[in-house]
């Protein structure tokens, strides 16, 4: 029998103890696998929790299915039936403009205005900024396939204001990021293809039939699921299945991963013999962590590889989550959130109105809310005691959106270094990661820094690094020899 240890119990550590059973299984092989999580809980950031009638997601609220990893481990876990789309009844977003709340235009698909006459009607630009944004069809195109910032990209493509009243606020709102340095390359490559084939991103969309039928604005909301009892149903019916098959250790913080390799010299041959906290040994493991907490268990063996893993940069965010009488708010509520451009000088980043995105979530004639601070553009909010995050909170609501009144039920919710940063040069750096880790077969990385930050991302990572250690030799060897 071999021993695979996953050290993380979020859901990238918990896709990957299902997929090492699964391929164990498909393989007949005999592996044991240990999971070790730090908390007192499995699921990391992800979690649901019941406050009243309120349904009130902690982190991600849904994920996307363009991607196919989240829906297929649904599928897998028999919640395909079960999986809800949002409420297209208010499918849209709104952009704070000099205080009041616009819809995004029609058609505006996160920097590409695919219908002229909706942009041309909106009050988020002014005219020299929209047709600023219409003449990025006759701006030159880059072709060289470097890797640069978002901002620089949106500012030489689109202009300055349509970076600032859009782009930023929107893009902005996904990753947390500072869009001077988040890596367009590793987050959005799709109109860096759409620049380098078409010359434009206008043309490019206006060519697309896609482009054509689509007729919604900002994020794809209609490509957007989530399940009845929120995001903690897919962490729990899979918690249970990885129950059956693994011993789960919770508060149970890995301090130190070491390895020994068993036979030196010859570089394939190479096989490492891992030990945790000096004291328990494996075949494989795969660290399931934040990057910095991977840095950190393996500084000791490895301090180069753990310099590159620390050189990731993480943002914080704060969520007040709220539950409010709707007779208690001036403003429709007529969207699924707004979001606000950085240069409107707020404390908020974005409000979601939750409960018009997944109805039921609130008690009828309420609504839940919401509200994000902080971000890679003001960490320092997020060191805020909670009697000053809600106070800025209520008073920015209540200038925003006309909150009145006593809500019935307010929540801080840290999210401490939760925000991978995919700075410019993400792409490379990822790739000398993976590199290193070539050279250790039975260790492998998982986790939302590596190739995308949603949760199909992460469930995707998991998968891999179950593949890999998998077929790694000390694995291999081991598990086949009790066949
Ligand atoms: C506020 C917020 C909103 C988000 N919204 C969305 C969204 O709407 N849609 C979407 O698709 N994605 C969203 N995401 C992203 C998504 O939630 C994450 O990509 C995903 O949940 C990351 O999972 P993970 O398992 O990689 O990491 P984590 O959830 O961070 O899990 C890592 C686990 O490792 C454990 N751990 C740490 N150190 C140790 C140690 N030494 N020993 C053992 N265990 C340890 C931790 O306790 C934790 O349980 C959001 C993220 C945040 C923070």
């Amino acid at each position: 029998m071999s021993r695979i240890a996953i050290i993380g119990g979020g859901i990238s550590g918990l896709s990957a103890a299902l997929r090492v059973h699964e391929l164990a299984t498909e393989q007949n092989r005999d592996v044991r696998i240990t999971l070790f999580e730090n908390s007192d809980r499995l699921g990391g950031v992800l979690r649901t929790e019941r406050i009243g009638e309120y349904l009130v997601e902690h982190a991600a609220d849904m994920w996307i299915t363009n991607k196919p990893e989240a829906n297929g481990l649904c599928e897998r876990l028999g919640l395909a039936d079960r999986l809800i789309p949002t409420d297209a009844k208010f499918r849209k977003s709104l952009v704070l403009r000099g205080g009041k709340a616009y819809p995004v235009p029609e058609g505006f698909q996160l920097m590409v205005p695919e219908q002229a006459w909706p942009m041309l009607r909106s009050p988020l630009l002014s005219w020299c900024g929209k047709l600023r944004l219409l003449g990025e069809a006759f701006v030159r195109s880059r072709r060289d396939g470097a890797d640069e910032s978002l901002a620089s990209f949106v500012r030489r493509r689109c202009g300055t204001e349509a970076f600032e009243r859009l782009v930023q606020p929107l893009v902005g709102g996904i990753y947390t990021a500072d869009p001077e340095k988040l890596s367009l390359k590793a987050t959005l490559p799709r109109f860096i293809d759409m620049e380098r084939e078409h010359g434009s991103l206008i043309r490019a969309a206006l060519r697309s039939s896609r482009a054509k039928s689509s007729g919604t604005s900002g994020a794809r909301y209609g490509m957007f699921v989530s399940l009845p009892n929120g995001i903690e149903e897919l962490v729990t019916t899979l918690t249970r299945r990885v129950a059956e098959i693994a011993d789960i250790r919770c508060a149970s913080p890995v301090q130190r991963v070491a390895w020994m390799p068993l036979s030196e010299g010859s570089d394939e041959d190479v096989q490492a013999t891992f030990t945790i906290d000096s004291v328990e040994h494996f075949d494989a493991v795969v660290l399931a962590v934040p990057s910095f907490v991977a840095a950190r268990l393996l500084a000791e063996n490895h301090p180069g590889f753990s310099n590159e893993l620390n050189r990731i940069e993480y943002a914080s965010t704060v969520i007040v989550a709220s539950g409010h009488r709707l007779a208690d708010i001036e403003h429709p509520l007529d969207a699924f959130g707004f979001v606000i451009p950085h240069i409107e000088r707020r404390k908020l980043l974005a409000v979601s109105f939750t409960s018009r995105k997944f109805p039921g979530r609130a008690p009828d004639g309420h609504v839940l809310l919401r509200t994000f601070i902080g971000g890679a553009l003001q960490p320092e909010l997020c060191e805020l005691d909670d009697a000053a995050i809600l106070e800025v909170v209520r008073r920015e609501l209540s200038e925003l959106l006309g909150v009145r009144g006593e809500p019935d039920f307010i929540r801080v919710l840290r999210h401490t270094r939760a925000m991978p940063q995919y700075h410019v040069g993400h792409l490379d750096l990822v790739a000398r990661i993976q590199g290193e880790m070539q050279k250790t077969p039975g260790l492998a990385l998982a986790g939302s820094y590596l190739t995308g930050v949603g949760i199909p991302d992460s469930i995707a990572s998991g998968e891999a690094a179950a593949t890999k250690v998998m077929t790694c030799r000390n694995v291999s060897r081991r598990s086949n020899s009790s066949t």
